[in-house]
């Protein structure tokens, strides 16, 4: 009699384990099989889970193993490498392999049922065949740089402005990639990003079968592209962070664009970095990958600049704009103790944007923050619009006489007079978007207002529109929030204006300086072209703060290396790993004792390679009814970090905890 052959199958549950069955009789699975998706009994129903394994032995009796229900051939193997990624992810972020593995897939491959969908190709807009231009002597310099087609693994920080030819030099990479038939992966952190990218791709390669994936695609367009990677027909692939899990048999190439932005970190489920992965995923393969930013993160800053001892990436950089005569924007400060700002706006301001109206070029008023004001109050009484679920402000929209909540979604209409004392006289304090974009229209009647935020274009095809708005020049001052800022060519576009940056200089969060810097270089980008140079104003008391000064002169570096300076000094990222275990529940106290237990249980633990800090509430305390709270873990080393992680995880895990707490582990947190 033979013996049963054994499967190790990888299922979407939370569970840190794999899980055996037994192969039918009368069925013989081979290695060649690993990687195919299985169908298995699971408890009382069935699932898909991914066949990794055909082990010799298993714990189990094998009498007792159920017989796997059947193997499905209609999608080709996943590929070992992306067994290797996902481990890695797995195990970095200390996540259940099942998991991490079924969540990557498109649902339709997960599905015991899927729907049917109809065959498509992929359609692609009708660019013709595009010129390439003659490159700059600097973007030269860079490709000369960076092998493409040969073995081996090297990182690349490609340091660039808005303009500096960046994608420019990403094409020429894909290129070299394509003629060695090799695949690229493309990664980009917006959505909204992608169809500008995708037409300038499938003009310059037609013939590449150019697929894209991000979460806006329909379920039977992301299952097709997903396919068309895996069995090789698409040699290109254009993504959000979720594509750096896309199966690619014969990548050669990736590329990380805008790799600072944090829209690269997941930020629920399986919180992992895809850029980070993606880093991985090229020493893995042993294949280039290029980093591009304007305002790269520290932390790629630090691994390029050599400031340290890794200088592990290669720094290159394209200084000007490469558009022949394009100059980088006039950045000024407007000192608003000086020039006090009237709602909002000074009045070196207003004479600018008249002054673009009198031109016929569009200004731009950048502001972060959506709705009217942050909160309607009652002088009277002290009363304030707050949510009743979270510890925060409801932010009033006049546009549609609505309070809303920004964390929960809670809404509630506008009260006509205070809800405790009656007073009819409610005050708006702060300001948003909305209230910009009144005060404007005021001022400028004659002027064609747009306001851009999450409220006017919360879809890509309301995004489109707006976009299209813009480059038709049908729009004469835009209020826009820091959607506006990323890379989109507004030719008629020659001054910003930011109008309330300060906060973010005295944040609690370290990194807020980083991201102010960040979002000021890109809304400065969007300003002036090759003929007209563009004009950035900022409003601050604070003309002479080091942030503002490095905007002033463009000098990335310098903010960097300040900022790297303060961050050693610190001892905070990249100069320390952290991970950070949150808990939320109806009731602090239990959210912060569950925290006391976990930080308690490794003290059993050979854990003096890491620093714990205490267990506290979080800056956001309450969220939809949930009090939450947090614990900081930190090492000097990333690896004494993660062999803790490992041993805590499941410590953790067995705490008794009251029914209604959830709690997650973050590697490498980016809030705080
Ligand atoms: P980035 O990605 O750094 O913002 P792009 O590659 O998009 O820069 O280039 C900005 C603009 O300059 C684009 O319109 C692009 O077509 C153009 N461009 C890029 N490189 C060159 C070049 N070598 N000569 C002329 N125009 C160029
Ligand atoms: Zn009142
Ligand atoms: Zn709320």
């Amino acid at each position: 009699m033979t013996v049963p052959q054994i499967a190790r199958v990888a299922l979407d549950v939370p569970l840190r384990r794999l899980f055996d069955y037994r192969v039918a009789d009368g069925e013989s699975l081979s290695m060649a099989d690993i990687g195919y998706r299985v169908r298995v009994p699971f408890g009382q129903q069935h699932k898909i889970g991914i066949l990794v394994e055909l082990p010799e032995a298993t714990d189990i009796p094998i009498a007792q193993l159920k017989a796997i229900d059947g193997i499905l051939r209609d999608v080709p193997t996943l590929p070992p490498d992306w067994f290797r990624l996902t481990g890695f992810c797995a195990s970095y972020y200390h996540a259940p392999l099942g998991q991490v593995m079924l969540s990557t897939l498109p649902a339709s491959l997960r599905a015991l049922a899927p729907r049917r969908h109809r065959q498509r190709r992929p359609e692609h807009p009708l660019a013709g065949a595009q010129q390439a231009p003659v490159l700059t002597l600097e973007q030269e310099a860079s490709l000369a740089a960076i092998a493409v087609g040969a073995e081996g693994f090297r990182a690349y920080l490609l340091h660039g402005v808005t303009g500096s030819g960046k994608t420019e030099v990403y094409l020429r990479l894909i290129e070299r990639a394509l003629a060695a038939g090799r695949q690229s992966l493309l990664l980009v952190p917006e959505i909204n990003l992608t169809p500008q990218l995708e037409a300038r791709l499938a003009a310059r390669f037609p013939a590449a079968g150019l697929v894209s994936l991000h979460s806006e695609l329909g379920e039977a367009a992301r299952s097709r592209n997903w396919r068309a990677a895996l069995n090789g027909e698409a040699r290109i692939v254009v993504g959000t962070r979720l594509a750096v899990f896309t199966p690619l048999p014969e990548i050669g190439l990736i590329v990380v664009d805008e790799e600072h932005d944090a829209s690269f970190k997941q930020q629920d489920g399986i919180r992992y970095s895809a850029r980070d992965l993606a880093v991985f995923r090229a020493r893995d393969r042993g294949i280039p990958i290029v980093l591009g930013s304007a305002t790269p993160s520290l932390e790629s800053w630090a691994n390029a600049s050599g400031s340290d001892t890794s200088g592990r990436y290669r720094l290159l950089t394209l200084r000007g704009r490469a558009v022949d005569g394009a100059r980088l924007p006039l950045v000024r400060c407007i000192d608003t103790r000086v020039d006090k700002p009237r709602d909002g706006l000074s009045s070196t301001l207003l004479l600018a944007i008249e002054q673009r109206l009198a031109r016929a070029e569009q200004s731009l008023v950048f502001l972060n923050r959506r709705g009217y004001a942050p909160v309607l109050a009652c002088a009277a009484c002290g009363w304030s619009s707050s949510c009743q679920r979270c510890a925060a402000h409801l932010v009033l929209h006049l546009a549609d006489r609505r309070l809303r909540c920004h964390h929960c979604g809670y809404e509630t209409r506008v009260p006509k007079t205070c809800p405790t004392c009656g007073n009819q006289d409610l005050g708006a304090f702060g300001r948003g978007t909305q209230r910009i974009e009144v005060a404007l229209a005021e001022r400028f009647p004659q002027a064609r207002i747009l306001r851009v935020d999450r409220d006017s274009a919360s879809s890509r095809k309301q995004w489109e529109a707006v976009v299209e708005t813009i480059q038709n020049g049908a729009a004469d001052i835009l209020v826009g929030t820091q959607m506006l800022a990323k890379g989109h060519d507004f030719p008629k576009l020659t001054l910003v204006g930011a109008v309330a940056p300060d906060a973010a200089l005295f944040a609690a969060d370290w990194r807020a300086p980083e991201r102010l810097f960040a979002q000021l270089m890109q809304v400065a980008g969007r300003a002036g072209r090759a003929e007209r140079p563009g004009e950035v104003l900022i409003q601050t008391q604070y003309p002479d703060h080091p942030i503002y000064q490095a905007l002033v002169r463009h000098d990335y570096p310098a903010f960097a290396a300040a900022q790297l300076g303060e961050r050693q000094q610190a001892g905070f990222p990249p100069y320390a790993y952290q991970a950070m275990l949150r808990a939320e529940a109806p009731r602090m106290a239990d959210a912060l004792s569950f925290l006391a237990a976990a930080r308690a249980c490794s003290l059993h633990d050979d854990s003096h390679s890491v620093t714990f800090y205490d267990p506290v509430p979080m800056r956001l305390s309450r969220r939809a009814s949930l009090e939450r709270g947090q614990l900081l873990v930190e090492s000097s080393s990333r690896r004494a970090l993660q062999r803790f992680l490992g041993v805590w995880v499941t410590q953790v895990e067995a705490i008794r905890a009251p029914s209604r707490l959830r709690w997650h582990l973050e590697v490498d947190p980016l809030e705080f």
